[in-house]
């Protein structure tokens, strides 16, 4: 349960689908694992519950289907040592993990590369414009990433733009909340409505907001993980 404290309305940090314009580094240090899909709940953390390729949250819809990409893919012969290595492993969306399928440059000297975020400055390679809904390519790698994972398939470049729509709506809609329940407090101090009234206009705040907290965070991709199980069934993962 949040507290108050927590709904109150926070002005918007305009970071949906937007590129990291610094390198990542990786935070989380699982153990070894022998399967690579254990490590999803892990990559899920690491990159805050957005596919790396193309910024999609996975809280955006119930049915997305997002798993573990090999950046260096494990059909690759030279590359099966990576299958499980964490370093080599991305948050992703099922249509980008599709796409990228085991795509591996020829050239490793020369590329192109698919961006991803250890590995590149993003925002240096691809850019989200808030107007159009596109991804634009700033680079020759991130020209190819946008051609090759169709990062602005029209179905996709019309969800950004609804989900833009949505967002700065629930934040309209929270502002008006918190400017209504200033005016009630006003009142309450003047006398002019009684400690019941205040009270209940206060409980019904207080859901409105949660509610409104909760569809803000799905959308924006901000909604909580829960936390990382340490063991299964008694067995230490
Ligand atoms: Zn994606």
């Amino acid at each position: 349960m949040l507290a108050p404290q927590d709904l109150e309305y926070r002005p918007s940090s305009m970071t949906l689908f937007q590129y990291p314009k610094d390198r990542h580094r990786r935070t989380l240090n699982p153990r070894q694992f022998k399967r690579y899909r254990t490590y999803k709940r892990y990559l899920q953390v690491e990159f805050k519950r957005v596919c790396v390729y193309c910024r999609q949250p996975d809280s955006s819809a119930p049915n997305l289907n997002f798993g573990v990409d090999h950046y260096r893919p494990k059909s690759v012969p030279r590359f099966k040592s990576l299958v499980c290595e964490y370093q080599n492993l991305y948050y992703c969306c099922g249509g980008c993990n599709t796409r990228k399928n085991d795509y591996w440059p020829i050239d490793d000297a020369k590329g192109p590369f698919i961006v991803a975020p250890c590995e590149h400055e993003m925002a240096a390679h691809l850019r989200f414009n808030s107007k159009s809904g596109r991804i634009e390519a700033r680079s020759i790698h991130g020209a190819h990433t946008e051609d090759l994972l169709q990062l602005n398939d029209e179905a996709l470049v019309s969800y950004r733009l609804g989900a833009l729509k949505i967002v700065d709506s629930l934040r309209r809609v929270m502002s008006e909340a918190e400017s209504l329940m200033k005016k009630l407090e006003a009142k309450y101090r003047l006398g002019e409505i009684t400690s019941k009234e205040i009270d209940e206009a206060r409980d019904e705040h207080f859901e409105e907001l949660n509610q409104l907290r909760t569809l803000l965070d799905a959308h924006e991709g901000s909604s909580p993980t829960k936390p990382i199980p340490k063991s299964r069934l008694g067995v230490a993962l």
